[in-house]
């Protein structure tokens, strides 16, 4: 079978080449593969700047966001010939850590998980692969290959599952979110927010494009200036740009109890001017808390699954601004200005 891989941490190694057929070790249940979505951190593991292959191999087979079908499924294994389904990503450590035992990976502890398509375990980028039921997610069939979009809601689930249970610890009734950069993790995450019920701003640069009506759309509010002249005290901020100076931004305005979840990762190697007690006068005064939250575990891959079957499907696919066939690989990784996110279709 056909197969997008790469030579981790070898800058230009990357191609389409025929792989063995799946391990069985990998789990019974067979998937065809649909679709792949093409992420910030595949960019990375492609500059050869991250990702690791499985032991005794040079190659790892690329992608972790994925929308599958169903070839062969055991019986009793809740899942049918024809479901489409998605792969979660991470894996729990072998040792395991406590947060491991219990199936909250994406709290790993040693660090020592495993990641399909980024961390010494093949991905999804290739037209078949298998796995075991419980890490197969099934999505409303009447997405179709929108299901892509699962494995990047599931992150905004966990973020805003920790905003509400961060927030929880006294009377939390949030009324004004604000989402920081718009690319797919901020629509997703203004998604949910409206889905809860709250008034959504999201910020970003651009003035063009797609993400301004995107926001629209959604009944949320689109700001390209500085939080503080359109947004009074937010409840919550999910952040997701890794951008340091929007990160204290977010801190410095958050209303009281507020909680600020960061999920995008920082480049480092930029220093930013900060009143640092300023800051920690205003948190402990006001009891803020600021969090990071990655990956998810299955619970958040479940209610992403709920989120997305309530959403509108035509907005939705405004989220998806190219598709791109498995042999063109090459043109879904060079990013276009108007791109939200980019597919790689992999079932002809
Ligand atoms: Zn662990």
């Amino acid at each position: 079978m056909r197969a997008l891989t790469v030579e981790p941490k070898q800058q230009g190694s990357a191609t389409v080449e025929e792989v063995p057929e799946p391990p069985a070790e990998d789990g019974p249940v067979l998937v065809e593969t649909l679709a792949v979505g093409v992420c910030g951190t595949d960019l990375e593991i492609l500059s050869g700047q991250y990702g690791w292959a499985p032991p005794g191999r040079d190659r790892l087979v690329l992608g972790h966001e994925s929308i599958g079908r169903v070839q062969e499924a055991p019986a009793g294994s809740g899942l049918a010939e024809g479901d489409l389904v998605v792969g979660i990503v991470r894996r729990p450590d072998p040792v395991p850590c406590p947060n491991c035992a219990v199936g909250e990976w994406d709290f790993c502890r040693n660090g020592k998980y495993t990641e399909r398509g980024i961390k010494e375990h093949d991905g999804y980028c290739s037209e078949r692969y298998r796995i075991t039921p419980e890490y197969a997610v099934k999505v409303d069939p009447s997405l179709g290959s929108l299901g892509v979009l699962l494995e990047p809601t599931s992150v905004v689930a966990k973020a805003w599952e920790q905003a509400e249970r961060i927030g929880g610890r006294a009377r939390f009734e949030p009324k004004v979110a604000v989402v920081t950069g718009a690319g797919p993790i901020g629509l997703l995450a203004a998604l949910l927010g409206v889905q809860r019920g709250l008034e959504v701003h999201v910020f970003d640069q651009v003035t063009s494009g797609p993400k301004p009506e995107l926001v629209a759309a959604l009944g949320a509010h689109y700001h390209t200036g500085p939080i503080e002249e359109a947004v009074k005290e937010p409840d919550v901020v999910v952040e997701c740009t890794g951008v340091g100076s929007l990160v204290f931004d977010a801190m410095e305005h958050l209303g009281p109890g507020g909680v600020v979840v960061l999920t995008g990762v920082s480049s480092g190697g930029r220093s930013i001017d900060v009143d640092a007690g300023l800051l920690n006068r205003a948190m402990v005064l006001e009891n803020e808390a600021v969090v990071g939250s990655v990956n998810a575990n299955r619970r958040h891959y479940e209610q992403a699954a709920e989120a997305l079957a309530k959403a509108d499907r035509s907005w939705l696919e405004g989220l998806v601004s190219r598709r791109v066939p498995l042999e063109d690989w090459q043109a879904a990784l060079e990013r276009q200005p108007d791109d939200v996110k980019v597919v790689i279709e992999v079932a002809k």
